[in-house]
């Protein structure tokens, strides 16, 4: 085949594999198709990597081998972690995809000095500032949802003085080299200080906010993959990495609105600090607890349940039991319904992910904004292992830390159960008045064994 006519077929590779990365997105946005999105996205990936190996810039492949095989070898193990550790394996992946975009940077430096013009070398310092510090920064923030590194966030006098300071630098030595691209020690010394901007970023940042954090971590290994793109004239990279970089950009925002929180907010808040809360006086007061006998008696003679689940349900992995308790119930006639809060549990969709691996069905999920107005003529809301989305604390106390963050107006349903092992707070560390109301009742335990428990009592109870 001669070289025009390769570059033909290569050339339709990758304008498929947009295509397939674009459709990925579009299918990823619901339950029902996202398992055609993670298909599409794979096939885009196959496809942009083997026209790649084919482009006759690659004249051999050990070098290409080697890597592929230490990565898949790596890779594989990562995709098997339980649902749960999700949130800190995608931290790690957006690690190792910004630590190959900065060092094809760094080697493209290297390599090209003797004819980098001006404008590459703005394009590669770019790059390799935001691949570097989206490297550390990823790094730091899988270590505090591994609970490897302390998830509260460290914080000192004058903090954000400092980042700014050291990001001011790091930007300052970009300029530097732009203007004089021929001064060898600058550049390293720029990487170096990259890497440091990226610790500070995110060490002051923990508590709710981490998962927010990751999105944005995303977004920055897919626009420091564009800018590589650029350095290098691969048209598909450039796609995918904008296509990334936005993608991972609106999620945040999605983030930040579920959480009514700023960006400034959530990069220099500092939230998730032990803070003294003005709901303190809450715990003289005590709260009611139940036997799984009784919930079930409750849960048979409702005409109407919402259940709540949070991440709770995922670390117990009770997806199943909840399913196994929606039949029973449904089967007594009891409409249920599923009440999913934008970012219950550690990640988005976390929630949605679960209940549509017990197959659940998809019309039986309803958003925040959809079902909220309906709790007033719920007969029973059941919490299975959410805490923060349900705090009523988030509507009425201005002085907490979740104040204004819009909730699940569970508290309105006539009774409300709560499944969590004990009275301790959730992710944002603060108490939830919640479990002292007249109408709630503790269902104390842990939520796979204690549905299992519910689902038990109903099946032997008989008819509704
Ligand atoms: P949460 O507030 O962290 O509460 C989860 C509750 O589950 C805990 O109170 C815990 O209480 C209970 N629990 C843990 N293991 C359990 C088990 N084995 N059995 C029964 N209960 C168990 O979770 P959430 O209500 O889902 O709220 C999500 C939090 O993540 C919010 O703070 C939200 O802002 C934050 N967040 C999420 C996202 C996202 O994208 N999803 C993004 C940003 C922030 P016990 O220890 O007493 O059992």
């Amino acid at each position: 085949m001669n070289q025009v006519a390769l570059q033909q077929y290569l050339d339709f590779a990758y304008i498929v594999a947009v295509v397939l990365f674009i459709l990925s997105l579009r299918f990823l946005s619901s339950p029902v198709t996202a398992r055609w999105g993670v298909l599409a996205g794979e096939i885009g990936a196959g496809l942009a990597v083997i026209a790649t190996l084919f482009n006759p810039e690659v004249t051999h492949y050990k070098w290409i081998l080697i890597p592929l095989i230490i990565g898949a070898g790596v890779g594989v193990p990562l995709g098997m972690v339980q649902m749960t550790a999700v949130p800190q394996r995608t931290a790690l992946s957006h690690a190792f995809g910004a630590l190959s975009a900065a060092l094809i940077g760094i080697a493209e430096y290297y390599v090209g000095t003797r004819s980098v013009t001006r404008f590459e070398m703005g394009e590669i310092s770019l790059e390799v500032i935001i691949g570097s510090l989206t490297f550390t920064g990823s790094l730091i923030a899988a270590g505090k949802l591994q609970e490897i590194l302390p998830q509260r966030p460290i914080v000192y006098r004058g903090q954000n003085i400092v980042s700014l300071a050291v990001l001011a630098g790091a930007l300052g030595l970009a300029v530097a080299l732009v203007v004089n691209p021929g001064q060898p020690l600058l550049f390293p010394i720029m990487v170096v200080v990259a890497l440091i901007f990226g610790v500070l970023l995110v060490t002051p940042i923990g508590g709710a906010d981490m998962p927010t954090v990751i999105s944005l971590l995303n977004s920055y290994a897919g626009i420091s993959a564009a800018l590589l793109g650029f350095v290098l004239n691969s048209k598909v990279l450039v796609v995918a990495g904008a296509l990334d970089g936005s993608s991972g950009f609106i999620l945040s925002v999605i983030m930040c609105k579920a959480m009514n929180r700023s960006f400034t907010n959530v990069l220099f808040g500092a939230f998730g600090q032990v803070k003294a809360s003005a709901a303190a006086g809450v715990e003289t007061r005590t709260a009611k607890s139940a036997s799984a006998e009784d919930a079930a008696g409750i849960l048979a003679a409702a005409s109407t349940v919402v259940i709540v689940p949070g991440y709770g349900m995922a670390v117990a992995q009770a997806q199943h039991k909840v399913r196994e308790l929606y039949d029973v119930l449904t089967k007594k006639g009891v409409d249920v319904r599923f009440a999913i809060h934008p970012v219950a549990g550690r990640m988005p969709g976390h929630m949605n992910v679960l209940l549509a691996e017990a197959d659940i069905p998809y019309d039986r999920l309803a958003e925040m904004d959809d079902i909220n107005g309906d709790f007033a003529q719920t007969d029973v809301a059941l919490i299975i292992g959410a805490n923060d989305v349900t705090n009523p604390a988030a509507r009425t106390d201005e002085s907490s830390p979740i104040y204004g963050m819009p909730i699940l107006d569970v508290d309105k349903a006539h009774t409300v159960m709560v499944i969590k092992r004990s009275m301790s707070p959730g992710f944002a560390g603060i108490d939830n008045p919640l479990y002292f109301m007249d109408q709630t009742l503790m269902l104390f335990g842990d939520a796979k064994a204690f549905v299992g428990n519910i689902v038990r009592e109903l099946s032997g109870a008989g008819g509704h």
